[in-house]
């Protein structure tokens, strides 16, 4: 198909590498020609190239294509624009560029910031660079994660209050010279910019809305048509991946690699041909997909059939399309020029600019054109700011046609031009300009009412039922428009403005209008409701409007005129609203004396609605008016007949009436979709715009009406008219139960009526005051962390609480521990604000916050009483309120009350109502007081005393108010109202003072303190009778205390075990206790090698298991007892992570180690000891319960014998056996005897002779080396095979078969784990991984010790003791399961290292061994040297010390050997004197080297380095050594070991493993021996080739492994995450990358472009890094998320929080609240030891058992 190229060779174009250069000159020429019409040619061009470049569209060489592009088409076109080389020209322009606009697009996922402090609203955002490079990096910044679509404000001086630029974007900054004034173009350059821009942008415009299938426009139309289509396919949301995959499949028949292929391209790009031919097959194509799609999932795929030369024509416009983008970041003249010419109407026609037609478009275009299209509009019309302004009109112009293609549209909305809305309408006066000019508020409401009239009911309401989530969500977008064109007020009006903005308000009452009592409900009786009705819809358009509703109050309380019309069209719209029910006739009710003419209405019977918000913003309305002072005038808008106060209460009232039938129960049949509306509208997300509101409108009926009718007005609608008549109720107890909790309701409504004063307008109080007080009311219930506190405040429109500004006012900031998180306490002097019926506490937090405050009361001695605190004064407007508490009807309902308590009628009262009672008495007499001290006593009309105090009837048995009160107190059941009753009648005295002082002097002078003076007498005296009782209590208490702990210490005696195994603390000294109570006698007892070898400290074990409780004694003979433990590959302790593991360790042999340590097996235990037969019945038990269950064989792993501690939940898959401590004793002065004979070297002699002697046995015929050695120089022919025995042999211990057994178990398991191999019990390495984990499991130990700074002996956790104790002597008896002909050749193979004249082949040198490994291998195996044909024996306790001081002092000159020869590439850093004898035996055994190593090895290296190179690099193997000897022999270590201290530690474990300190001593003592065996080591290659530089060794100490290094500052990491590439694609799309904590890479996670094929599994890139990293087990950090991830395998893992707090001392998971953020040292620390202690495993599991969420996720493809 391609035909095309026939250039031949062209006029060397720049950008055509290939040589494919297919422009004539001449043609450039023509272009260039004034003479020629540009568009005429342009076009000619195009073509004749474009749909040769893009003939081959299925399968595309996209760089060829690009080349051609380049060279045919754009390199031409950039000639004739720049007039000059486009290369140069741009590098000229390029240098200049200085535009003050960021303008950065931002990705999805991409994080963005934003400052709290000066940020003029939350969109208004940074991206990483700038913010890295602004002011606002030192402030109360946010971080979040970009949506996609948005762009950086970085420059735009109307987004920040401060600092609007960046250092980058400063001018100057680039350090140009010409400033201000960027480059401008040349004149010749604009005149060709205005000719070539408009045919390009008609050619874009054209090509991407061109409909025709099958035709191009004429001019583009040149050679005959030819029949070749495309069948392409678009991409839709409806459509999965895997339906497009299927329906492809199908209808192609295609393999699914293609159709993969497709989606995917279809996915990114928005659409793909899929298949080329003849019209006639591309057709058939389509309907075949569309058929098969429809089958899929109801919907067909939008496919169509195009012209090849259509398709290359639409794929060249994008092309041209991102080149103009490029073009556009040049010059700003460029900018302007584009966007003259995109807005260019045609002269006299109707038809809309070329951008408005685009946009217009833009629904109908594929995904990869609207990318193409929103880029060049941020890159034109965004970083110009006037004309930013003209496409905002252009915007608004087609606002509504816009909203509605994006309605019906089925596309994202990032992908949609609809939100580039954010972009303009946050911009103030931008949004300014939009409201006078374009009216763009009623435009917007306008559309909201167009596009939802298809969810209005008959009577014009809304209703949402069957609603679909999608399309509202997309309504919702319209929504959002309308707050960000409020989001900041304005601060000037003009007359244009206020005319505009009404009439927008009005519009958008009209909205409102539709929502008012929308959704009506009716309460079911008898039936249930059959379905749920849809209530979320409702309630989530409710909270769109919460801030809007909020932002139109304050935009008209900012002008006096315009809050006055304001009320007034909202009082109308709420007057047309209120109709209902005018029909029934009134009705009249008599109460007290008083009377109500109301027309019948019962919420229990009438349809009733929770959506009222007109009647809100009308209650909004009156406290603006209220609170500015307005209110004054009102009555000049609206006249008092038209008011109609009771009709403004009714509804709200109704909806108040609705929540208390709700709680008591009488809607239980209208189902959960209630319950869950009532919940909303008193939640933190709502209650501003609703139950808020409908108190304040109360609040107004209140102020307005007169008080008694408004109380009956209350008890009517309550429906409790009949319960305050002395009727006598029924007898109906359920009828009963919900009229009292009736009552209380109604009671705390009236209470809020009356205290519920913070709220500016009805009281004089701040936002601030107003935001402290719900904060103390917070904190009164408990502590709070900074984010529940956040949580339960309501955000405005900026997203911000006000919190911080009042928190420290209030509280005092607990910082967290290692875990949990930071809270607030409430300060003390803030208790005193508590108020026990705040109108935002839910029942729960009452009761809470009652139970706290009480608590903490009587803790401090005090009275329980909580009465409310003194409420702020209500404004003028409101301060009628008061009234209702001493009205008729209020004294009436109290006195009602209180006498049926009196009365003791138990069930027509209840304690919350005597409370509440109690609560409004105190608020009438706070009033009363508070007025008597303000004003003088004849001024004060309020008489709540009075009222009081008065009878209640004329009867002879009638009683006032404060007669029930004293009767009250004798009560019983109101015991605990007590203290509150006393406080009353105390006030009832105050009060009564007050009036009467007032009245003698007249002068209302003093106050408070005198008049409370007589109380305090009472006072005192209830004081000292409360202390007395207290004081008895306590008494009380401790005895009660110290009789249980007398308990506890006896069930401390009797289950000790249990107790030291749980508490880890106590462990400590335990481990301490046992060994020094032996330690007295003899210095030398501390000493574990050798002829002066101490006793063994072996104290009988008494063990209870923890299964059956039973204790036994630990002995050989006994039954096994074992400890539950975990055995695991660990790359903890490697020196290089770069080497690859292997997998599989079928072909491995592990009997060496490298000193790498690159990876080993980890044994570790919870310390929890059981029988073995327990743990097997146990064991059986589980796998037999759990083999049904599901999902709980991904907790553990059963088949690999995994299994929870039963104590402690930790995960386990194994047991360690218990083997008894066989106590040694030596006479010292036999053993030194024996040193007389048994020097090292006839040591030496005596095992050559058996070795070979063994040799010549084992192996009858074959010819066997003998080692060289036995020929050499002693000449004692007296030596035999069996001289060995004559230093004194033991028969071997004998062990119970059970231990047998569960020594063969426990092995089986390490070879299984540590090979990850099938399990053999007869493998011959089984011995070799029993001497490696015990070698690995003690360096382990060793290293996280000195880690952390603590002693080798003494601070272990009892846990790790106990394991280590186990293990060591379990690695001790393991031999004895074994063929000890197997041990024996191992034994050889160890000693070859040591003893190079043993080499058998492949052993290693000295450099590739770890020589603790080597070590613990040849004391172990040992004894099998002492193996007798029949006879099992075993040395004796002299021979092993002497056994031991000699395999030690080999592998320790080998190490030292080690250590000099790796560090000889070492080069001095200081100079030093050092003249002691260390240095010079080091400088002489340095010689000796030098000499054997044929002078590779450099003499030069002073004496005093490499003694302390040594010194240094030796100490962790003595310290293993010693550990490990330790446990082997139980011999208590020197004082000096159990302290941290250098020195002496040096010395003291120099002197426990017998060793000289200087330590080339040792080289001089046994010089003839050690003298050949140096030089041998010296001699190998691999040894030479190492100090010749041509490998490297591993240097000694080795490094201590810990987690990567993390930076301070969070915003470093994400900065990194951002500058992230996948290794593997290069498309720009969103990645996680994810950073191992344990090697620092970054990784590209849960993405199919790196995953990875392992032994035929797909893995995810973490959990393929994790197999090599740390042997399957790794930790992650995901930066997105701040989110550490653990895992084990490819099955297992958990999230844990980050070691990241913010200012508040917590964690950020997710990101979601985006609070700066900075690294909390210890518990990084805390992930170092997790990791280092082998504690992963048991962190997963325990998450993974109390976490079950995760079971779903696929670890794998992490
Ligand atoms: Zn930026
Ligand atoms: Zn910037
Ligand atoms: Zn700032
Ligand atoms: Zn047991
Ligand atoms: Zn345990
Ligand atoms: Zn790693
Ligand atoms: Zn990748």
């Amino acid at each position: 198909m391609a035909d095309g190229a026939d250039g031949g060779p062209g006029a060397g174009a720049a950008g055509a590498a290939g040589g494919w250069a297919p422009v004539q000159p001449q043609e450039r020429a023509m272009w260039c020609d004034e003479r020629f019409n540009f568009q005429a040619t342009f076009l000619q061009c195009l073509a004749k190239h474009v749909p040769n470049i893009y003939s081959a569209e299925m399968d595309p060489l996209l760089e060829k294509q690009e080349e051609m592009v380049q060279a045919a088409i754009l390199y031409p076109l950039e000639c004739y624009l720049f007039g000059e080389d486009p290369d140069i020209f741009l590098e000229k322009l390029q240098q200049s560029r200085t535009s003050q606009l960021c303008g950065k697009v931002f990705k999805g996922g991409e994080t963005t910031y934003s400052c709290r402090d000066c940020a003029v609203d939350p969109t208004c955002v940074l991206c990483m660079d700038c913010f890295q490079n602004s002011i606002h990096k030192k402030h109360r910044y946010k971080m979040h994660s970009s949506t996609g679509g948005g762009f950086c404000d970085c420059g735009d001086t109307e987004a920040w209050k401060a600092g609007p630029l960046c250092t980058k974007h400063e001018p100057g900054a680039s350090g140009s010279a010409k400033e201000n004034s960027e480059c401008q173009l040349n004149e010749e350059v604009m005149e060709h910019s205005r000719r070539v821009f408009p045919s390009v942008i008609k050619y874009i415009v054209d090509m991407l809305i061109w409909e025709e299938e099958k035709e191009l426009p004429p001019e583009l139309t040149i050679r005959e048509k030819a029949d070749s289509y495309y069948c392409v396919l678009f991409n839709d949301e409806h459509h999965s991946y895997d339906h497009v995959i299927f329906s492809l499949q199908r209808a192609l028949g295609c393999e699914l690699g293609e159709a993969q292929l497709h989606t995917t391209a279809i996915d990114k790009e928005g659409r793909r041909a899929v298949k080329a031919g003849h019209y006639a097959s591309c057709q058939e194509a389509k309907e075949e997909i569309k058929r098969h799609s429809e089958n899929v999932s109801q919907r067909p795929l939008h496919v169509e059939v195009l012209h090849a030369d259509v398709m290359a024509h639409q794929k060249f416009a994008l092309r041209l399309g991102s080149w103009l983008n490029k073009l556009m970041s040049y010059s700003s003249d460029f900018r302007q020029i584009f966007c003259q010419i995109c807005l260019k109407e045609e002269a006299g026609s109707e038809k809309p600019c070329f951008i408005s037609k685009l946009m217009l478009w833009d629904a109908k275009l594929h995904k990869g054109a609207r990318k193409v299209l929103h880029e060049l509009i941020f890159s034109s019309f965004f970083m110009e700011m006037e004309y930013k302004k003209l496409f905002a009109v252009e915007f608004v112009k087609y606002y509504k046609a816009l909203q509605k293609e994006y309605i019906s549209d089925d596309h994202d909305r990032v992908l949609s031009v609809t939100a580039l809305s954010v972009q303009m309408f946050t911009v103030p006066t931008l949004a300014r300009h939009l409201i006078e000019e374009q009216n763009v508020i009623t435009t917007i409401t306008e559309t909201l009412l167009e596009v939802l009239p298809e969810y209005l009911d008959k009577n014009d309401k809304f209703n949402f039922q069957g609603y679909s989530q999608d399309k509202l969500n997309r309504v919702y977008a319209v929504i959002y428009d309308l707050r960000y064109v409020l989001v900041s007020k304005p601060t000037l009006w003009t007359d244009r403005l206020r005319e505009r903005f009404l009439e927008g308000f009005v519009s958008f009452l009209r909205i409102l209008t539709c929502m008012q009592g929308m959704e009506e409900i009716k309460r079911q009786i008898g039936q249930h409701i059959e379905v749920d009705p849809d209530w979320e819809a409702a309630i989530a358009i409710q909270m769109q409007l919460k801030n809007i509703l909020l932002m139109f109050q304050e935009w008209c309380a900012c002008d006096e005129e315009l809050l006055l019309k304001a009320y007034s069209e909202c009082h109308k719209a709420v007057m047309r609203c209120s109709t209902n029910g005018r029909s029934r006739e009134k009705t009249v009710f008599h109460l007290c004396g008083h009377t109500l003419e109301s027309r019948p209405y019962r919420v229990s019977a009438d349809p009733v609605s929770i959506h009222l918000p007109l009647s809100r913003t009308l209650a909004g309305l009156h406290v603006r008016l209220s609170k500015t002072g307005t209110i004054s005038r009102l009555h000049e808008f609206v006249s008092p007949e038209e008011f109609q106060v009771e009709l403004l209460v009714e509804y709200p009232l109704r909806c108040l009436v609705l929540v208390a039938q709700v709680a008591a129960e009488m809607w239980r049949r209208n189902g959960l979709s209630l319950i869950s509306q009532v919940f909303y509208y008193q939640d933190v997300k709502c209650r501003e715009e609703m139950y808020d509101k409908d108190i304040i409108m109360l609040q107004i009926g209140a102020s307005l009406m007169d008080p008694n009718q408004f109380l009956l007005l209350v008890l009517q609608r309550y429906e409790l008219a009949d319960a305050f008549k002395k009727l006598k109720p029924t007898k109906d107890q359920d009828l009963i139960k919900q009229c009292n909790v009736l009552i209380e309701e109604m009671l705390q409504i009236l209470i809020y009526v009356v205290g519920e004063r913070y709220v500016p307008g009805v009281s004089n109080v701040t936002k601030e005051d107003v935001i402290m007080r719900e904060i103390i009311h917070l904190l009164c219930i408990e502590p709070m962390a900074h984010s529940a506190i956040t949580k339960s405040l309501p955000e405005n429109e900026n997203n911000e609480t006000g919190l911080e500004n009042v928190i420290d006012k209030v509280a005092t900031f607990k910082k967290p521990g290692v875990s949990g998180h930071g809270v607030y306490e409430l300060k003390d002097e803030c208790l005193k604000e508590f108020n026990m019926f705040f109108y935002h506490y839910t029942k729960t937090q009452h009761s809470k916050a009652e139970h706290t405050q009480k608590k903490r009361r009587k803790q401090e001695n005090r009275d329980e009483a909580l009465p409310p605190p003194p409420p702020p004064d209500f404004s003028p407007a409101f301060s009628n309120v008061v009234r209702i508490l001493n009205c008729d009807v209020m004294m009436h309902i109290l006195r009602i009350i209180l006498q049926r308590a009196v009365e003791l009628e138990t069930h027509l009262w209840t304690e919350a109502m005597i409370q509440m009672v109690l609560h409004l008495l105190s608020l009438g007499l706070l009033e009363e007081k508070q007025q008597l001290q303000k004003s003088p006593e004849e001024e004060v009309t309020f008489d709540f005393y009075h009222k009081a105090t008065r009878m209640g009837s004329s009867a002879l048995n009638a009683v006032n108010v404060l007669m029930l009160l004293e009767k009250l107190k004798r009560v019983p059941q109101l015991e605990a109202q007590k203290d509150t009753v006393n406080w009353i009648l105390q006030m009832f005295d105050t009060v009564k003072r007050l009036r009467e002082k007032s009245s003698l002097t007249t002068i209302a002078a003093t106050s408070g303190s005198e008049a409370t003076k007589g109380d305090e007498s009472t006072q005192d005296k209830e004081k000292a009778e409360r202390k007395r009782k207290a004081e008895a209590a306590r008494l009380h208490r401790q005895k009660i205390m110290a009789q249980m702990s007398a308990l506890q210490r006896n069930f401390i005696e009797t289950h000790k075990l249990l107790y030291e195994n749980t508490l880890e603390a106590q462990g400590k000294e335990d481990a301490i206790m046992e060994e020094e109570s032996m330690s007295s006698a003899i210095d030398y007892s501390k000493i574990a090698l050798g002829p002066k070898r101490g006793p063994s400290v072996a104290e009988k074990e008494v063990l209870t298991c923890i299964l059956c409780q039973e204790e036994q004694e630990v002995k050989l003979e006994s039954a096994a007892m074992v400890l539950s433990a975990c055995v695991q590959k660990s790359t903890a302790l490697t020196q290089n992570r770069s080497r690859i593991l292997e997998l599989s360790g079928d072909t491995l042999d592990p009997l060496f180690m490298h000193p790498d340590l690159p990876c080993g097996t980890h044994t570790g235990s919870c310390g929890h000891v059981m029988h073995a037969a327990c743990w097997q019945k146990y064991f059986e038990a589980m796998q037999l319960n759990f083999r049904q269950r599901l999902h709980v064989e991904q907790i553990f792993d059963l088949e690999n014998g995994e299994y929870l501690c039963p104590l402690c939940k930790s995960l386990c898959n194994t047991v360690i056996p218990i083997v008894p401590l066989q106590a040694q004793k030596i006479n010292s002065e036999d053993a030194e005897a024996v040193a007389q004979i048994l020097s090292l070297a006839r040591w030496l002699e005596i095992i050559i002779v058996r070795i070979s002697g063994y040799s010549v046995k084992n192996a009858k015929g074959e010819k066997q080396n003998l080692p060289a050695f036995a020929n050499k120089g002693m000449g004692n022919s007296a030596l035999e095979f069996h001289s060995i025995l004559s230093f004194g042999v033991q028969s071997s211990a004998k062990y119970s078969s059970s231990i047998k057994e569960m020594l063969i178990l426990f092995a089986t398991t390490i070879y299984r784990v540590g090979l990850k191999v099938a399990p053999n019990e007869a493998d011959y390495r089984i011995p070799m991984m029993t001497w490696s984990t015990c070698a690995f499991t003690i360096q382990c130990i060793e290293n996280l010790l000195e880690t952390e700074g603590k002693p080798l002996f003494g601070s272990l956790q009892n846990r790790q003791h106990s394991g280590l104790k186990a293990l060591v002597q379990f690695a001790a008896a393991q031999r004895t399961t074994s063929p000890q002909v197997l041990i024996q050749k191992h034994l050889i193979r160890l000693l070859g290292v040591l003893l190079p004249n043993f080499k058998v082949e492949d052993t290693p040198s000295l450099l590739e061994v770890d020589m603790f490994h080597i070590l613990v291998g040849v004391v172990l195996s040992f004894p099998s040297l002492y193996w007798e044909d029949a006879v099992d024996l075993q040395p004796s306790s002299i021979s092993s010390a002497y056994n031991h001081l000699y395999l030690f002092h080999l592998t320790t000159l080998a190490h030292i050997t080690q250590i000099v020869v790796s560090s000889a590439t070492e080069s001095p850093t200081a100079r030093s004197s050092d003249n002691s004898e260390e240095a010079r035996s080091a400088q002489s055994f340095c010689r000796e080297v030098c000499q054997y190593t044929s002078g590779c090895f450099s003499q030069d290296i002073p004496g005093w380095l490499v003694w302390d190179c040594v010194k240094k690099g030796i100490m962790p193997y003595l310290r293993c050594a010693a550990l490990f000897f330790h446990y082997l022999l139980g011999i208590s270590p020197p004082d000096e070991l159990l302290q941290v201290s250098e020195e002496g530690q040096f010395k003291a474990l120099c002197s426990y493993l017998c060793l000289p300190t200087n330590l080339f001593l040792l080289f001089q003592e046994y010089w003839d021996t050690v003298n050949p065996l140096l030089q041998r080591w010296c001699a190998d290659p691999v040894v030479l080739s190492c100090l010749k530089g041509k490998s490297i060794a591993i240097r000694y100490p080795r490094k201590r492994n810990s987690l990567i290094e993390l930076p301070e500052d969070y915003s470093c990491l994400l900065n990194q995450a951002s500058q992230f590439r996948c290794p593997r694609s290069s498309d720009d799309e969103q990645k996680h990358p994810v950073l191992c904590l344990f090697c620092g890479a970054m990784l590209c996670s849960q993405n199919t472009c790196c995953q990875e094929l392992v032994n035929g599994e797909e893995l995810g890139a973490c959990t393929s890094h994790a197999l090599q990293c740390g042997a399957g087990v790794c930790m992650f950090l995901k930066i997105r998320e701040c989110k550490v991830v653990l895992i084990e395998g490819k099955t297992r893992g958990c999230l844990y929080p980050a070691p990241y707090l913010d200012e508040y001392g917590e964690t950020d998971p997710g990101l979601k609240r985006g609070n700066p953020l900075h690294l909390c040292r210890e518990r990084y620390r805390k992930l170092h030891l997790l990791w280092q202690q082998h504690c992963i495993i048991e962190e997963i599991a325990r998450s993974q058992e109390t976490n079950q969420i995760f079971f779903g996720f696929n670890w794998q493809l992490l």
